[in-house]
């Protein structure tokens, strides 16, 4: 018999279990919801990236459901070839008319858009200017473009333009920055970064994530937020987050996102959506212009959850936005902290390296619309018992 070439996979695996970084995953019983059964234990979901709860919205379910109906369960194709049906093209007229944009692709996910876009759009005479946390799906569009990379320090706009005055001005430049950043919840400095990407001639690009049914008017994201319109070239967003279903999207201009129709890898290479989950975003759409309401209903959870936590005297870093981390130091630390919560009927994911730094192990917390103040004074009452048992208020 050979011997398994794949152990060192397992050599790996124990190295995890040491540092205190191997995990098991959650498994979900029913929906997806503010509050919900993992593991067979009914907890308070404050994990999720569900913002406005539109995973279990009725709109979108009869939405999906009569697509379902109508058109079948898969699209059988990628877009180029024979994939591309008319609810694709519905959802990306609706997108880019909610943006203002003259046109938006949509892709099988944020992912797939981020680094589907990057490495369509640079190649490897050109250079990318990143902060240093942006999501990893931009990392790697980056690295498949084969542009040189250069990182400036987290939100940092002066090291950057020090950056960018030392490349050749000829150069093709892409600045690029979250809109929320996914593990801290703040907000990257978009004005200055428009400004300096104006003055220096770069492609200024957001990744607006988390921003996308969060911020701005009816949640249009941070350029909206921010009174960016027309200043940013490349702007993504997910359809997997406060959107509810699953996808992600690039707006811009014709030519970007023609461009992108031709030269995008998972545009060309994946197979697109199935009908179900376009008609269940177009849904999403019309919930956000007509029940902006629920956008508030977040606004006022986060509000009160924040407040509560920050009462308590937890560290929760500088967040601007319904991701609210609560710092713990290690990964050992967070790791107690998420499990002891879980005990207590709160569902608050750790997240530790590589996601973020080694000793900023954390547990995350997001709150959503639907969410009960019941629902959040439970999980406060639950951070304050468990923060003081491991020392951390
Ligand atoms: C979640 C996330 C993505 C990926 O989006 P999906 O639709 O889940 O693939 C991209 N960028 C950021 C900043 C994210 O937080």
């Amino acid at each position: 018999m050979r011997t398994d070439p794949l152990a060192y996979l397992g050599h790996e695996l124990d190295a995890l279990k040491e540092q205190n970084l191997y995990r098991r995953l959650r498994i979900l019983d029913g929906e997806q919801k503010a509050h919900t059964s993992f593991d067979h234990r009914s907890v308070v979901n404050l994990s999720s990236n569900n913002y406005l709860g539109l995973t279990t919205h009725p709109r979108l379910r009869e939405r999906a459901l009569k697509a379902i109906e109508e058109f079948g369960v898969g699209s059988g194709s990628v877009r180029t070839i024979a994939g591309t049906m008319a609810i694709h093209m519905e959802l990306e007229r609706r997108l880019a008319e909610f943006k203002h944009v003259e046109a938006v692709v949509v892709f099988q996910s944020g992912f797939a858009a981020n680094a589907g876009t990057v490495s369509a759009v640079l190649n490897k005479e050109d250079v990318v200017i990143s902060d240093s946390l942006n999501h990893a799906s931009i990392i790697d569009g980056c690295r498949l473009s084969r542009a040189a990379i250069k990182v400036f320090p987290h939100k940092d706009v002066d090291a950057a333009r020090a950056i960018i005055k030392d490349l050749p001005t000829d150069q093709r430049k892409l600045l690029i920055t979250d809109g929320v950043f996914s593990m801290d919840g703040d907000l990257g400095p978009l004005p200055d970064l428009c400004a300096l990407a104006e003055e220096t001639g770069c492609i200024m690009m957001v990744d607006d994530a988390h921003a996308s049914g969060v911020f701005g008017k009816n949640g249009r994201g941070t350029v909206d937020h921010f009174g960016m319109h027309g200043r940013v070239d490349i702007q993504v967003g997910t359809l997997s987050k406060a959107i509810g279903a699953l996808g992600g999207y690039v707006a811009g201009n014709k030519n970007l996102i023609e461009f992108l129709y031709h030269r995008a890898r998972p545009f060309l290479f994946s197979t697109s959506h199935p009908p179900a989950v376009a008609a269940a975003c177009i849904a999403a759409l019309d919930v956000l212009m007509e029940e902006p309401q629920i956008i508030d209903q977040l606004w006022d959870n986060t509000r009160f959850f924040k407040a509560g936590l920050e009462r308590l005297g937890f560290d929760t870093g500088l967040s601007e936005s319904p991701i609210t981390p609560v710092i713990a130091g290690d990964s050992a630390k967070a790791n107690a902290l998420s499990d002891r919560l879980f005990q207590e009927g709160v569902f608050a994911q750790a997240i530790a390296f590589p996601t973020v730094a080694r000793d900023k192990a954390r547990v995350r917390t997001i709150v959503t619309a639907t969410h009960s103040r019941e629902d959040l004074r439970y999980a406060l009452d639950a951070f304050e018992k468990v923060g003081k048992e491991l020392e951390l208020v």
